[in-house]
């Protein structure tokens, strides 16, 4: 077990890029040809599996399974109430609010904040669709502001210029765990009269000098879902210290009913996007855990990180300087084929599957996607929006640096840094091995 690095360390570490945990040296052996080229493969070790469960998992989910009580509010204080209790307690804010997915606790926030027809939201492009699947559902139009390829994250820098009279949100995802900058977003938010919706649902315990990412705006927005640091399968939540959105957003996930006074009264304005009690007994379990884990995440990213800077032509995205902790949902890092003989980005990810290491060459273009080519014919949009705005929207819908940043962008997923350190030295092994015989792969096919 690598040991745990506090979190000035790991701040002063990241400022200084001071290699402090000595990498452990290659072993050349005999065969020392990449996989990919019928040589042995680099991992020769068990990998993690995701998610972990243990006895108290299946003994929650059994009595909740026993009692009836499946349904959150059948009565008394659920196990859905506790979970929320305790994940605004980790995050220290006063209202939680449990929702199906990190999808709801999107569609959720936007509902509770009157986002609606005809107001504009702007989001990153570097993200799962349901960012922009949440603003589309509610008939707004989302606006894309380009990303800073040194960081993956969405470039602040470029929010202004993208604002008009319809702009009413912000949506800044954290993507992979890390934070964008989000002293800069709420700086602009406030003077433009935006609101702030964080889309967390890659970051459990990420910070931004030393406050929990997902607190800062007008809400945050978890996932719970299978892949994520947090997981009870399918689940989400958002949390927010605004006790009216907090209201708003219990009742639309209860199809617009009277919570929380239960007086009978519906709005209109919901959907049943309530969690279940199995997810939410789940959840204080997985819970439980959440710290150790992404304290072995980030110690094991940051011997990754210094391997890859030692390594040379591949290195882990840049932290902004506030980012105390990083949530490492994902680990993130450029591959630049000019120090591999001119590998491309395809091959040489295929090259390290070969050694027995999933990665993934991340996300695509979500502003290209074919919704974007079919929104502009839309006739609920057209009405909406206009052709002018439309045609406007379209031509903008250029990001230069999202489209060059793509070309570079790997990423591994955090099940694999809860590996051991054997685990680490053989990734780092296997990219060393591709590099060293770069030539020979781009000839081989
Ligand atoms: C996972 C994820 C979501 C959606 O969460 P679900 O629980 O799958 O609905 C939204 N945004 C981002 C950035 C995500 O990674």
């Amino acid at each position: 077990m690598p040991e745990p690095i506090s979190r000035r360390q790991f701040h002063q570490q990241l400022a200084t890029g001071a290699a402090t945990i000595a990498l452990t040296p290659t072993i050349l052996v005999a065969d020392d040809k990449p996989a990919v080229l019928g040589g042995p493969k680099a991992v020769t070790i068990d990998r993690p599996r995701w998610p972990i469960t243990e006895q108290n998992d299946v003994d929650a989910v059994e009595r909740v399974l026993r009692s009836g009580d499946w349904y959150r509010y059948t009565g008394g204080e659920s196990p859905v109430d506790v979970f929320e209790k305790q994940w605004a307690a980790a995050l220290n804010v006063p209202y939680c609010q449990a929702t199906s997915s990190g999808t709801s606790a999107l569609i959720t926030s936007l509902a509770a904040l009157g986002i609606g027809p005809g107001d504009e939201v702007l989001v990153p492009p570097y993200t799962f669709i349901a960012t922009v699947n949440a603003v589309l559902l509610h008939h707004a139009l989302p606006v894309f502001v380009d990303t800073d390829p040194a960081t993956a994250q969405i470039d602040h820098g470029q929010i202004e210029a993208r604002i008009n009279e319809n702009t009413r949100c912000v949506m800044p995802v954290h993507l992979g765990g890390a934070s964008c900058d989000i002293e800069q977003v709420l700086a602009i938010a406030q003077r433009k009269n935006l609101f702030v919706v964080e889309d967390s649902c890659q970051t459990h315990t990420g910070e931004w000098n030393g406050k929990r990412l997902g607190t800062f705006g007008d809400a945050g927005c978890y996932s719970f879902q299978n892949s994520k640091n947090l997981t009870c399968g399918e689940g989400g939540a958002l949390v927010t210290s605004n006790e009216k959105l907090y209201h708003r957003a219990q009742s639309y996930q209860d199809n617009g009913g009277g919570r929380p006074k239960h007086d009978g009264g519906y709005t209109g304005n919901g959907a049943n996007l309530r969690l279940p009690n199995f997810q939410g007994a789940l959840l204080q379990h997985q819970l439980a855990r959440l710290e150790a884990q992404s304290k072995l995440r980030e110690a094991n990213a940051l011997y990754l990180r210094q391997h890859f800077d030692d390594i040379g032509g591949i290195r882990a995205k840049k932290l902004l300087p506030g980012t105390t902790r990083h949530g490492y949902h994902l680990f993130i890092f450029e591959f630049h084929p000019e120090f591999f003989a001119g590998l491309n980005k395809q091959k040489f990810t295929a090259a390290l599957r070969a050694e027995g290491i999933p990665v993934s060459g991340g996300y695509s273009a979500t502003n290209k996607m074919d919704w974007a080519k079919r929104l502009v014919t839309n006739r609920h949009f057209r009405r909406i929006y206009g052709d002018t705005r439309l045609k406007q929207w379209q031509a903008e819908n250029t990001l230069p640096n999202n489209d060059r940043m793509l070309k570079t962008t790997c990423w591994f997923v955090q099940d694999l840094l809860l590996g051991d350190r054997t685990l680490m030295d053989q990734i780092a092994d296997a990219v060393r091995k591709i590099k060293r015989h770069a030539g020979a792969i781009v000839k081989s096919s």
